[in-house]
């Protein structure tokens, strides 16, 4: 049931990818900045229970929670948008409402009864709707947002769920309806017709939209405004711009408010009203806008091509970047085509910094290992994250202890140096879902280390998505040769940050701290990443 929490709903038309995770993230922003709490909820229509087993290029990154969640990438969005908590209630997919039905069934629950979409897969749809606005006391407002367009088969049980949620909590619920203008070069026209058709199908499922929010390269003029208020019957100031962006979708919240898009949400849902300031989000705007200097990053990984697979490492980058006056020139390096006739290609030299990001299973492994050696040797900056901070210690072990046949116990299961290997937890596990070393762990720094720098505190927490480790067995030897453990799991030994000495900033980690970075808020290891990157412009220590 209902606590005091109000509820929008999100929904897409005319097309997929319109932003509706950046559009749902940032009305929760305006909220936030109201003094009120806004929670946020994806409700995917996929049948998968959730992206964890999916691969990159069908799905994006997968963002994990601090409760271990492996979610969809739109909450890395609410992350970054707002404060929203987020965590397993926070995403929902198709394929999980069917599970706790069906296993329900199994147990016995419906005896008698024939089970149903309507009403046992819409009562779980809205039992998670409900949960998302009842985690904590004190949540104003929820919004949910369905993944998917409007008309997909596969989302017609969500918008049903919510036709009926509506319908249960009378005034206290909105829709917010996206949609897309398309511009016509030949006729010199935008044109409407596909959001009034967008609206017609939504209309079919008993939802009628209270705002739309027209996605659009140029100013809409205010005749297609009023057109679209009259054929969608909204009121003319829920006609919303939400124009392509200039510098980064950081400008989306400035365009929303200055459309009165927070103060017309609140007059509707009879919540009150507070003028909010984003005087922060405008000065990222504002920096980001007018850079003082440049500075290229090489990402080195499988995924590179697919602009989705490293979303929040590039939001990251973006974040510490921008925050130091710089614009981010990224290099993206696919890492099963940088090494030709046993060397790297030329392609690889010359950039500021090279990051290594999470990444799993062989394919590119030894143009990832070359990339950590080149790196290492010409004192350039470099930053592992997950596999990239396996990466570095193989390479370490190969290259300078010259440990024979050492490797990660992924790549090849008979080497006789495992020095990343499996944790003693998970060598047994067969299913492949959630099982992974998943979420927040505290992690204890060494007093002194670079990551202490970077932090500024010896206590952190970050969360993880990996199953190998870092084998203890060698921590001895690495750190006797240069390579030292700076971070170590709090009450284990598990190591979760490596640091070259003598080298100006060659870091890896077995988390993922991009998952914890704000435009507002850069990650400390980003900003220290792209500090040393900065410095190595200005002053390479070995030329290339
Ligand atoms: N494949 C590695 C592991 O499972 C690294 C995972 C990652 O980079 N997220 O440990």
């Amino acid at each position: 049931m209902r606590n005091k929490s109000k509820f929008i709903f999100v929904t897409g038309g005319v097309c997929s990818s319109l932003g509706k995770g950046i559009t749902a993230g940032a009305v929760g922003l305006l909220f936030e900045r109201q003094g009120l709490k806004a929670a946020l909820l994806k409700l995917d229509p996929y049948l998968n229970v959730d992206p964890g087993t999916m691969s990159p290029y069908q799905h994006g990154e997968v963002y994990v929670t601090d409760d271990g969640a492996e979610t969809d990438l739109d909450l890395g969005h609410y992350y970054r948008f707002t404060h929203s908590p987020l965590s397993k209630v926070s995403s929902t997919s198709s394929g999980q409402v069917y599970d706790a039905v069906l296993r329900r069934e199994r147990r016995g629950d419906y005896l008698g009864k024939t089970v149903q979409v309507i009403p046992h897969i819409t009562d779980e749809i809205k039992r998670r709707i409900y949960a998302c606005g009842n985690q904590e006391e004190d949540i104003d407002v929820v919004v949910v947002e369905v993944g998917g367009t409007v008309g997909d088969i596969e989302s017609q049980p969500i918008l049903e769920a919510i036709r009926q949620f509506k319908n249960d909590n009378l005034g206290h619920c909105l829709n917010i309806h996206l949609t897309y203008l398309p511009y016509l070069g030949a006729a010199k026209e935008m044109k409407t017709k596909p959001t009034q058709h967008s609206v017609m199908l939504l209309r079919e499922t008993g939802i009628d939209p209270n705002m739309i929010v027209c996605r659009s390269e140029y100013e809409i003029p205010t005749e297609l405004r009023d057109k679209i208020s009259l054929f969608c019957n909204v009121d003319k100031d829920c006609v919303i711009e939400e124009l392509d962006v200039k510098t980064s979708v950081y400008e989306v919240p400035l365009q929303l408010k200055s459309q009165r898009v927070d103060e017309i949400l609140c007059k509707k849902l009879g919540l009150p009203f507070k003028p909010a300031s984003l005087k922060d989000w405008e000065d990222v705007v504002l920096l980001k806008g007018q850079p003082k200097d440049s500075l290229e990053i090489a990402i080195v990984g499988k995924y590179v091509e697919h602009g989705d697979a490293y979303k929040s490492l590039y939001e990251a980058l973006d974040h510490a970047a921008t925050a130091q006056g710089l614009r981010l020139k990224l290099r993206l390096l696919e890492s099963d085509k940088i090494v030709s006739k046993g060397k790297l290609i030329d392609e690889v030299y010359g950039a500021d910094g090279y990051l290594i990001p999470g990444g799993f299973g062989e394919r590119g492994w030894g143009g990832k290992i070359m990339t950590a050696k080149m790196a290492r040797e010409m004192q350039v900056p470099y930053f592992g994250i997950c596999l990239g901070m396996q990466v570095m210690c193989v390479e370490f072990a190969q290259n300078v202890l010259h440990l024979e046949n050492a490797n990660s116990y992924e790549i090849d299961p008979d080497c006789q140096n495992p020095i990343i290997a499996f944790m003693e937890n998970q060598k047994e596990i067969t299913n492949m879902g959630g099982t992974m070393r998943l979420g927040a762990f505290e992690c204890e720094i060494k007093k002194g280390s670079k990551a202490h720098q970077a932090y500024g505190k010896l206590n952190i927490s970050e969360r993880h998505r990996h199953r190998l480790e870092f084998n203890s067995v060698y921590r001895e030897a690495i750190e006797e040769s240069g390579l030292q453990v700076t971070g170590t799991l709090k009450g284990g030994d598990l190591c979760e940050i490596t640091e070259l000495k003598d080298h100006p900033w060659m870091i890896g980690v077995q988390f993922h701290p991009e998952f914890k970075s704000r435009p507002t808020e850069p990650h400390p290891l980003f900003s220290a990443f792209i500090e040393a990157a900065l410095k190595q412009k200005r002053s390479p220590l070995v030329k290339a």
